[in-house]
């Protein structure tokens, strides 16, 4: 119930088509904005070992997921990320959140023969302005550069690629001049984040009750909760766990358990701050 006494919100995950695999928060990088609170050396998403992700790749292939995801953190930073990518793509497709900066750049020997893998594998790159400075500001000098040329080298090299942003004043059209000049497409799949708030940050947002589920929302926009059609595998503390999504591992309410199968037959109350932000501005991870 809400605190009004209201019936909340939720959604009854239907079938498992993602799995979310969060590499660690240890980040290479410390932007003041992100919504991991990743930053050097951070554990409090600890690093997954493969040893750790083996058995719920294997119990997801089993559900019959679609698709592999990873984010961190960097995961590039984790030493046990590139045995885990591997395997997964042996698997299936795989998409990998990455700054592109030099944790990447330092393994594209070993990046570019998964080319030859049995799935695809693509790279969704932070650039979180198209203002060069403005993104440098709180990525480090001269990395808005790197990752727009990193990206750029990804694609010429045949994998997938896509673009996360911040929401801001700049329309997606801005970057295009950047994107011709990396030589990439000028539709490039462009994902954009509402302000999420940091990890523990409680900011007060309208509660979202069953009557606003059915009232300002369709069918359509209901399955498109990242909730409904996938999950998140986290390490916390030594355990290893899976959570509702890729939004809320911040809050021990969202830890479904054990087992992808009995996660999916949970129904997912949404309390969360950000569960109020896919409600109103649709925000996703997925690329679904
Ligand atoms: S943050 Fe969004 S996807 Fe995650 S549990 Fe809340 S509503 Fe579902």
């Amino acid at each position: 119930m809400t605190s009004e006494g209201k019936p909340r919100g939720y959604i009854q995950p239907a079938k498992l088509e993602e799995v979310w695999f969060h590499t660690g928060t240890s980040c290479n990088l410390s932007c003041p904005f992100c919504l991991e609170g990743s930053k050097p050396g951070d554990d409090r998403i600890q690093f997954l070992l493969f040893e750790d992700a083996r058995p719920w790749i294997d119990e997801a292939v089993e559900l019959g997921v679609e698709k592999f995801s990873f984010t961190g953190g960097e995961p590039f930073v984790n030493p046990h990320f590139p045995r885990i990518l591997d395997y997964a793509l042996d698997r299936r497709p795989c998409l990998v959140l990455t700054n592109a900066t030099d944790p990447l750049l330092n393994r594209m020997d070993k990046i570019l023969p998964l080319l030859e893998k049995p799935n695809p594998l693509s790279f969704r790159v932070s650039l979180d302005h198209p203002d060069p400075e403005r993104h440098d500001a709180s990525r480090g000098k001269g990395n808005f550069r790197k990752a727009l040329d990193t990206l750029g080298r990804l694609h010429r090299a045949g994998f997938g690629v896509s673009l996360a942003r911040l929401a801001s004043e700049f329309p997606d059209r801005a970057y295009l001049p950047f994107l011709e000049e990396a030589g990439l497409p000028p539709d490039i799949r462009i994902v954009t984040f509402p302000d999420l708030k940091l990890p523990g940050e409680n900011p007060e947002v309208p509660e979202i009750t069953e009557n606003c589920m059915t009232t300002y929302l369709d069918r359509e926009k209901r399955e498109a909760f990242m909730c409904n059609f996938s999950k998140m595998v986290v390490k916390i503390d030594g355990r290893v766990s899976v959570y509702a999504c890729t939004l809320v591992d911040d809050d021990p309410d969202f830890d479904l358990g054990e087992s992808l199968a009995e996660a999916m037959e949970k129904r997912v109350m949404l309390k969360h701050h950000r569960c109020y932000s896919c409600f109103a501005f649709g925000a996703s991870c997925s690329e679904r």
